[in-house]
C-alpha cells in the first residue's frame, strides 16, 4: 500500500515537472546585437583558417550559423540595413529608405536621423542632433523594453549615428556614437538626456584615443602571411590623405591633421577596438544584465565599411581588419562570461549589407563590371524632357536611382504623371548600364513575389519614394574607381553573415534561405515578447531550442 502511495506521488511529481517543464519564461540575463558593416558573409570563409578560436570561430562552432542569409530589398545602404535588421521590416513600411533621401514634403535632401529638435550632448558641435523620428515602426529593442513595463534598459553603440541611433529604437535608455574632429569622444543628443553619464565621461577621458591615434597601423601578423588577399600595392585603393601610396605601414599620427583628425580611427581597425572597449564600458556602467531584467546592448562596428570603401574588399587592410575584429569580438565574448556569465546572454552576428569588389579589379580578371556616371545620366535625362516637353523642370530631384517628378510643373503644363512616368521608363531602359526600369506606379499596382522586382518593391515606399525607379547592371556602380561600395539588390551586397550564439540558441548551420527581416522575429520568439508592430519577417524556427 505504501508502495503505491509512493509510486503514485512520483508519479504526479513527475507529471507536474514535466508540465512545469513545457513552458518556460526563460529569458538571457543580456542580449548583444553586433552588426558589422559592409561585411560580406565569405569574409567568415575567406579567412577562416587565420581567425582565431574565441571570435568568428566560437560564434561559428558554438553557435548556429544561416549560412544563406540575404538583405531582401534595395537600397542595401547602412541606415535601412540597421532599420531593418531591428525592425524586422524593410523601407516600405518602416520609412528608412536610404541615408540620405529627397524629402517630396520639405523639399530638400534630408539625412535619415537629423533631428534638430535636439541639441547634441557631449560635444559643442551642433553636427549631432539626432533622434529616431524618421523610423515609423518599433524594434526589437522597443518592445523589450515595453514588455518588461520600460525595467529593462537598451544601449547602443556605434562609430556612425545611425548605427546607434536607429537599433537602439526610440525608448533607448542611451545610443551613442562617435564625434571624431579635434574631439574623439562618444556623444549622444538630448533625445535621450539631457548630460553623458559619469560612465561616458569617464571612458572619453580615459586616454584611449589618444593611444590609438598615436600608433602606426601595421599588419597584426606578418604581412607575407595575409595569402587571401590581393598585393598591398595596388591601383584598386585609395592612400589616406597626405600618403603616396596605400600600402602598410599607415602612420596614424603623420596623417591625423589632413584626414579629419580624430575621424581618422573610423577607417582604421582601432575604431572597432574603441567601440568594443565602449561596449565593455557600458555593461559596467548600466549593470546590463546584472538587475533581474533582460537588457539589449545593440553594438554596431563600421570601421570595415569605411576602410573596405577606401581599400575595396580585396585590400591587405580589409583582411588586417577582420583579423583584429575577431580579436575584439574574441575579448567582448570572454567579458560578457566573466560579466554576465556564460550561457546567460544570447548574442547575434550579422551585418547591414555587403559590398561588391572593385569594378576595374573585376575587369582586370574579365568580370563583367564598370561605373555609372550619374552626373552624365541627369544631364540625359533632363535634356530629353527640355525637348520632349519643353522644360527641365518636370525633373525635382535625382537621387537613390529614382527619379522625384515635379508634380506642381506637371499640372501647370497639364502632361499626366502616369505619361511622362511611363515615357521616362522607356527612354531610361535604353540608356547603356541600365538592367530595369520602371514606374512608382507599377510598384503601387502589382505584387512582385521573388527577384530584383520584388526587392526593389520592398525598398518602395508610396508615400516617400520616387516616381521613375531603375536598376544598373550587376557590378556596375556609381563610384570612384578606388575602393568598394553597395547599395544594389545583387548578391554581392545581399548575401551577409548571420550567426546566433548562446542562450536558448542550437548549435548548428541552415543553407536554408533566412532574410535580414527574420532577425527581430526570431530574436522576439526568444524572448516571448511581442514582435515589432511592422515586423514581416518569420521566425528563423532552427534556430531555437
Ligand atoms: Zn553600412
Ligand atoms: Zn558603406
Amino acid at each position: 500500500m505504501n508502495k503505491l502511495i509512493l509510486l503514485f506521488s512520483i508519479f504526479i511529481m513527475g507529471a507536474t515537472s514535466s508540465m512545469q517543464s513545457q513552458y518556460k519564461l526563460d529569458r538571457p540575463k543580456l542580449v548583444v546585437g553586433i552588426v558589422v558593416d559592409q561585411m560580406r558573409y565569405d569574409y567568415l570563409t575567406r579567412f577562416y583558417s587565420k581567425y582565431g578560436d574565441g571570435g568568428f570561430k566560437r560564434l561559428l562552432n558554438e553557435g548556429f550559423s544561416c549560412e544563406n542569409s540575404h538583405y531582401n530589398y534595395i537600397p542595401t545602404y547602412t541606415a535601412v540595413g540597421h532599420a531593418s535588421i531591428y525592425t524586422g521590416t524593410t523601407g516600405s513600411t518602416h520609412g528608412i529608405i536610404s541615408n540620405y533621401w529627397y524629402d517630396k514634403f520639405e523639399k530638400k535632401s534630408i539625412y535619415c536621423v537629423d533631428d534638430f529638435n535636439y541639441p547634441a550632448v557631449g560635444t559643442s558641435s551642433t553636427m549631432e542632433q539626432k533622434s529616431p523620428y524618421r523610423m515609423m515602426t518599433t524594434t526589437v529593442t522597443d518592445e523589450l523594453r515595453l514588455s518588461q513595463n520600460m525595467k529593462g534598459k537598451t544601449i547602443a553603440v556605434g562609430l556612425k549615428d545611425r548605427s546607434a541611433v536607429l537599433p537602439g529604437g526610440h525608448s533607448s535608455n542611451g545610443s551613442y556614437w562617435f564625434h571624431g574632429l579635434d574631439e574623439g569622444n562618444f556623444v549622444t543628443s538630448a533625445y535621450y538626456m539631457e548630460a553623458l553619464p559619469k560612465w561616458v565621461n569617464k571612458f572619453n577621458q580615459s586616454g584611449l584615443k589618444e593611444n590609438y591615434i598615436g600608433m602606426k597601423w601595421e599588419t597584426l601578423y606578418p604581412i607575407k602571411d595575409y595569402t587571401e588577399s590581393i598585393e598591398d600595392e595596388n591601383i584598386y585603393e585609395e592612400p589616406f590623405t597626405g600618403e603616396v601610396k596605400p600600402v602598410f605601414p599607415h602612420d596614424l599620427p603623420e596623417l591625423k591633421e589632413l584626414n579629419g583628425g580624430y575621424d581618422l580611427l573610423k577607417t582604421t581597425p582601432f575604431g572597432n577596438s574603441l567601440v568594443m572597449e565602449f561596449a565593455k564600458a557600458a555593461i559596467e556602467g548600466e549593470k546590463l544584465g546584472a538587475r533581474g531584467y533582460t537588457d539589449f546592448l545593440a553594438i554596431s562596428f563600421s570601421s570595415p565599411d569605411y576602410i573596405g570603401h577606401r581599400f575595396g574588399v580585396d585590400s591587405k587592410e580589409i583582411q588586417d581588419t577582420y583579423l583584429r575584429l575577431d580579436r575584439d569580438l574574441a575579448e567582448l565574448l570572454n567579458y560578457l562570461d566573466q560579466k554576465v556569465g556564460k550561457g546567460q546572454y544570447t548574442v547575434f552576428l550579422t551585418a547591414d549589407h555587403a559590398a561588391v569588389q572593385v569594378p576595374a579589379y573585376l575587369k582586370s580578371k574579365k568580370i563583367p563590371a564598370g561605373y555609372f556616371n550619374e552626373a552624365a545620366f541627369e544631364n540625359f535625362i533632363r535634356e530629353h524632357c527640355a525637348t520632349r516637353w519643353g522644360s527641365s523642370e518636370i525633373i525635382e530631384y535625382i537621387s537613390n536611382f529614382q527619379i522625384f517628378l515635379n508634380h506642381e510643373k506637371l499640372k501647370e503644363l497639364k502632361l499626366l504623371k502616369e505619361e511622362v512616368s511611363d515615357d521616362l521608363v522607356d527612354l531610361i531602359i535604353n540608356y547603356q548600364g541600365v538592367s530595369k526600369a520602371l514606374t512608382g506606379l507599377t510598384l503601387q499596382r502589382a505584387e512582385f513575389s521573388e527577384g530584383m522586382l520584388s526587392r526593389l518593391q520592398k525598398g518602395y515606399n508610396q508615400k516617400l519614394s520616387g516616381d521613375v525607379l531603375w536598376i544598373p547592371d550587376p557590378a556596375l556602380i556609381p563610384y570612384s574607381r578606388t575602393g568598394s561600395t553597395h547599395g544594389s539588390g545583387y548578391s554581392y551586397d545581399t548575401h551577409v553573415p548571420v550567426i546566433f550564439y548562446g542562450k536558448g540558441i542550437k548549435r548548428g548551420i541552415t543553407r536554408e534561405p533566412v532574410e535580414i527581416i527574420d532577425i527581430a522575429p526570431t530574436i522576439s520568439s526568444l524572448l516571448k515578447i511581442s514582435f515589432p508592430n511592422g515586423s514581416s519577417g518569420r521566425v528563423i524556427e532552427s534556430v531555437l531550442e
